[in-house]
């Protein structure tokens, strides 16, 4: 399968929760065979298939087998209750789990006979779509048994996943009753999933399809029948004429081809096909026939390619055959000639991604370019190795199917275009310093931001555990990264003798991990752990750097460059010696090592680097350099370089970006100024952001800064990063002395995110340790007050989010102490929100709930500015509330200001609610079942204590309707509340309260936020 990657998901976050399970593979040295007979007919009218399906069932298993499993795939479609349905939901995709029956599908009319005996199938463990029966009598080892069963199957919409129609557009895949894989590790049987592939048992397959006449066809296997040839070459001859006018017509995104009426006359056309584990088939009336023919490089037989298109697809497909033939010609040249007779690629509407592979045919998703359909064609023909001849167990090694896949889709796209830009195209189309970034890059980058946010999971986890982003950026990124590393270490012609050797020993097989690392240690006489169990199976991170170099004085020109591994991924280093006259020499330092000898002299030297070329996915590039002729304090830093907006972090340049700012609030009135930046694609470990700007009200300079220092996460942390933020505004309103009124703080501070990095980060737990130093200051005429304070605040975060509910705490211990005055406070703090959908259907809607509790342990205060103070509610100035500096504001101190915040006591409203030892309130925002989904109605209700000892303690409630884009932004406007908060109608447009967030957590800039 090919995931289609927008360079939005290269910035995109995570979501779903499992837990991995450690398990191991048995090798197979036996494997079962299961030959296939199928008579199916497809009725387009009512969109079902009726057939019936023969299973010659050979037990080459050393065991009895007493039972059969078997796979009924399109039972995923039939209701909510499937695996497949659920996974969708918990991704929010809910076409099925909600779906109209119309659009579900099934699999029913089933008679499972054994040798002619009826046997009663039984659901297995509650998956519609996966069935068991007991055999009549035991199979033994080397005995067959012959199964078979009528089936009619219900095609579901094809906009769920890939068995499907669309209209009268076919695509017939995972739709027969198969036996679950029987191997060394017993039975695999596996529910229908979207994120995560299959595993089938190798046979031959006869199939006779029965549709009407002018239905083009195109499956697995060789086509029997010369009279389908002969209509499907009268296409192709057709189609070379009609090129030229399906090219007038409107192509491509929104464009659409007529269905013709089906023919009244029917036709039954046959494939057959050995050494393959699975058959699809695909029918549409529309399509345009291209064929071709690839010569394969080591036996020179030659292969029958096919094309197979609607019109309105004809620009992006007309070159379609080139890309098949490409792909099908690398392919076999590094890893093995294609074994079978034809090569099929048809172009479907396909909702599981870009395209998804079957042996000889892949059908291919909406391509927006026909570069964009050469990729996800030559990946898709590329599967019939690492899927159709080495059929790996997909769900469980998806890696070894995807990501080897990948590597060859890297290689194919730089052997073919060695100056592509296919990551520039994507991002801002390569504006600014974005435009040499090529297509494997787009791994790169992907893995290294992931993994410098702790974000990554080991490329060895089971399909349904991935995070969604993972799947693709680590499954298939990932491991065509480091699987390039290792070509590139063991050079190409050594790596294709391995994959050759591979491709030869298991090949029409069921190869285990420790297959594939045995071939390859086997071939290369190498032990290749750091490979196999540090890259494959862990998320231990690459870092080597540049210790030194030496330069003999007196020798020939030789030297020594040593090299130092900051990472916990003990592989070979590539030392390159770049020359003054522009050659490069290349070193690789033997995993273990730490030093290599290299022939050029000092003088002809420009600079050492580490991995010239990027090939190796190191999460810190910027120690690689060493420049021998520079003064010494410098030689190790890469030189600096001035670049506007954003760019790429490339290596050898220390890239600082800058841009002009504009922003405002109404005591700096407008500021402008420039921000000065390293935040590009390609994270770094220290990263700044300096943003000083002219404040027009204040007259001075007003503005942020952040510089913070990232600790690449290994096993305990996903994250780790030490910082400090600074920022300075003005407090001031029109005075007579506009630069007397404003704050400046200073906050150093730690943010470790905690978890195990195998878990799908659905779960986030964070701890913040934050200080803060600020200087508050009103001079002018009528008063002349001064703040200095400190302050100190621990803050724990739990964050989990599902489809259903999201469930997060943040409990905090702050503390603040005033220079002067000997003010000071010590709190504990804890807020909990739990929202949850109470309405479950094609609307969801949802509820949430807040509750807090403050407590003070120890208060005195003299000052307005409050630090000890509890609010619910205030009448503007709710910068009173944010000791930490830790929101944004257009007006930190003005009564009259609308704003709010969603902290403390949470109240939606503007009457002064304040207490100096304690508050608990509960915030309930309900979001109205009405369309938009922005309506909500809300309630606050709280408690504070009273000095009245015979009324100790005073209950408030607030109640209202609002307008709630996100959490970020809200308008709320109260309605009602109690008699004690005096009346608000008096001036109710004074009431309105707005909820306005600029640093969404309240917590340290983070890179991600700032590149959504
Ligand atoms: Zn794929």
């Amino acid at each position: 399968m090919k995931i289609g990657i927008t360079a939005l998901a290269l910035f995109a976050s995570i979501a779903l929760g499992f837990s991995q399970k450690a398990t191991e593979f048995h090798s197979n040295s036996w494997q079962q065979e299961v030959n296939f007979k199928i008579q199916v007919r497809l009725n387009d009218e009512n969109q079902t298939l009726s057939a019936f399906e023969e299973i010659e069932y050979i037990n080459k298993s050393p065991k009895t087998l007493d039972t059969i499993y078997m796979h009924l795939w399109p039972n995923a479609y039939r209701d909510s209750r499937s695996a497949l349905a659920k996974q969708q939901y918990n991704s929010g995709k809910k076409n099925l789990y909600y779906g109209d029956m119309k659009d579900r599908g099934s699999i029913d009319s089933l008679d499972f006979k054994v040798n002619g005996v009826k046997v009663q199938w039984k659901e297995y463990q509650g998956n519609p779509d996966i069935g068991y029966f007991v055999l009549p009598s035991s199979l033994l080892p080397g005995a067959k048994v012959t199964i078979t069963t009528p089936f009619s199957v219900k095609i579901p919409s094809g906009e769920i996943s890939r068995l499907g129609h669309i209209d009268q557009s076919y695509q017939i895949t995972q739709w027969y009753p198969k036996p679950a894989v029987y191997d060394a590790n017993g039975w695999n049987m596996m529910p229908y999933l979207n994120q995560g592939e299959f595993y089938s048992e190798y046979g031959s397959f006869d199939v006779s399809i029965t549709v009407p006449q002018n239905y083009v066809v195109a499956a697995t296997g060789d086509l029997q029948d010369q009279s389908e040839l002969d209509f499907l070459d009268s296409l192709v001859a057709a189609t070379k004429i009609n090129i030229p006018k399906f090219l007038q017509t409107k192509q491509g995104g929104k464009a659409t081809t007529d269905f013709p009426a089906s023919s009244k006359l029917w036709k039954t056309i046959h494939f057959k096909q050995s050494h393959v584990h699975d058959f699809a088939w695909f029918a549409d009336k529309r399509f345009a026939v291209l064929k071709g023919a690839i010569k394969l490089p080591h036996s020179a037989s030659t292969v029958t390619s096919w094309a197979m298109f609607v019109p309105h697809n004809t620009l992006t497909w007309q070159n379609a055959i080139e890309y098949i033939n490409d792909g099908t010609y690398y392919y076999s040249l590094w890893n093995g000639d294609y074994p079978y007779h034809n090569v099929t690629a048809i172009d479907g509407t396909i909702s599981a991604g870009g395209g998804m592979e079957y042996p000889n045919v892949t059908v291919i998703g909406n391509a927006s370019s026909a570069e964009e359909l050469e990729v996800v064609i030559v990946h898709e023909v590329g599967h019939n190795w690492f899927y159709g001849i080495l059929g790996s167990n997909e769900r469980v090694h998806g890696w070894m199917d995807e990501g080897i896949n990948t590597l060859n889709e890297m290689r194919f796209v730089e052997t073919k275009y060695p100056n592509n830009k296919r990551l520039s195209d994507m991002v801002l189309n390569g504006k600014f310093h974005l435009n040499d970034l090529d297509h494997h890059d787009m791994g790169d980058v992907m893995y290294r931001m992931l993994a410098a946010f702790g974000k990554d999971q080991a490329i060895e986890t089971h399909s349904a555990d991935f995070s969604s982003i993972n799947y693709g950026a680590i499954m298939y990124q990932k491991t065509g990264l480091v699987f390039y590393y290792l070509k590139d270490y063991l050079g190409a012609e050594l790596f294709d003798q391995c994959m050759q050797n591979y491709f030869n020993a298991w090949k029409f097989k069921h190869p285990q991990p420790q297959d594939l690392q045995r071939v390859f240690e086997e071939t290369t006489g190498k032990k290749l752990d750091w490979f196999f169990h540090d890259l494959i199976q862990t998320t231990d991170h690459i870092d080597y750097k540049i210790s030194k170099v030496k330069f003999n004085k007196f020798g020939k020109g030789a030297g020594v460059v040593q090299v130092k591994n900051m990472g916990k991924v003990d592989g070979p280093i590539e030392v390159n010696v770049i020359n003054k006259d522009k050659s490069m020499n290349s070193y690789w330092v033997e995993p273990g090592q730490t030093a290599t000898s290299i022939s050029s002299k000092k003088d002809a030297v420009d600079y050492v680097m580490i991995d010239a070329n990027r090939d190796i996915p190191e999460l810190n590039r910027s120690n690689n350099y060493y420049y021998p002729n520079i003064p010494f304090f410098m030689r190790k830093q890469e030189p600096l370089a001035l670049e506007f907006f954003s760019g790429d972090n490339e290596g050898g340049k220390n890239n600082i970006f800058w841009m002009p700012i504009i922003a405002g609030n109404s005591n700096d009135h407008t500021m402008l100024g420039v921000a000065v930046h390293n935040f590009g694609l390609g994270p770094r470990p220290t990263q700044y952001l300096i943003a000083p700007m002219y404040s027009f009200g204040r007259k001075m300079v007003s503005g942020i800064a952040e510089v913070s220092h990232t600790f690449y996460p290994e096993n305990f942390f996903r994250s780790s990063k030490l910082g400090v933020s600074a920022k300075s505004f003005s407090t001031n309103g029109l005075t007579d002395n506009p630069r007397g009124a404003y704050f400046v703080g200073i906050s150093p501070y730690l943010l470790l995110e905690f978890g195990k990095k195998k878990n799908n980060p659905s779960i986030t737990r964070t701890l913040l340790i934050k200080t803060i130093a600020r200087h508050d200051q009103w001079i002018d005429n009528s008063s002349n007050l001064i703040l200095n304070q400190v302050g100190a605040m621990l803050s724990y975060s739990y964050l989990k989010s599902k489809a259903d509910y999201k469930y997060s705490n943040e409990t905090r211990l702050e503390s603040m102490q005033h220079f002067k005055g000997n003010d000071n406070m010590l709190r504990i703090s804890s807020a909990t929100q739990f929202e949850f959908k109470y309405l479950r259907n094609k609307m969801d809607r949802w509820i949430s709930v807040r509750a807090y509790i403050g407590y003070n342990l120890f208060a005195k205060s003299s000052s307005w500015i409050m630090p000890d103070k509890y609010m619910m509610s205030l009448s503007g100035a709710a910068g009173t509330q944010d000791n930490y500096l830790e929101n944004y504001y257009f007006d930190r101190y003005n009564t009259a200001g609308m704003q709010r915040d969603d902290n403390m006591g949470g109240f939606r409203s503007t009457y002064n609610l304040l207490s100096n030892s304690w508050m608990a309130s509960v915030n309930a925002t309900m979001q109205l079942p009405i369309k938009p989904d922005f309506f909500v109605a809300f309630a606050d209700f709280g408690l504070r204590p009273n000095s009245n000892s015979n009324n100790p303690v005073t209950s408030f409630v607030n109640t209202g309707l609002g307008i709630k884009i996100s959490s970020f932004v809200g308008i709320y406007f109260p309605l009602w509340r109690s008699w004690n908060m005096s009346n608000m109608y008096a001036n109710y447009g004074k009431e309105i309260r707005l909820t306005l967030k600029f640093n969404p957590a309240g917590k340290p800039l983070k890179l991600s936020a700032l590149m959504k």
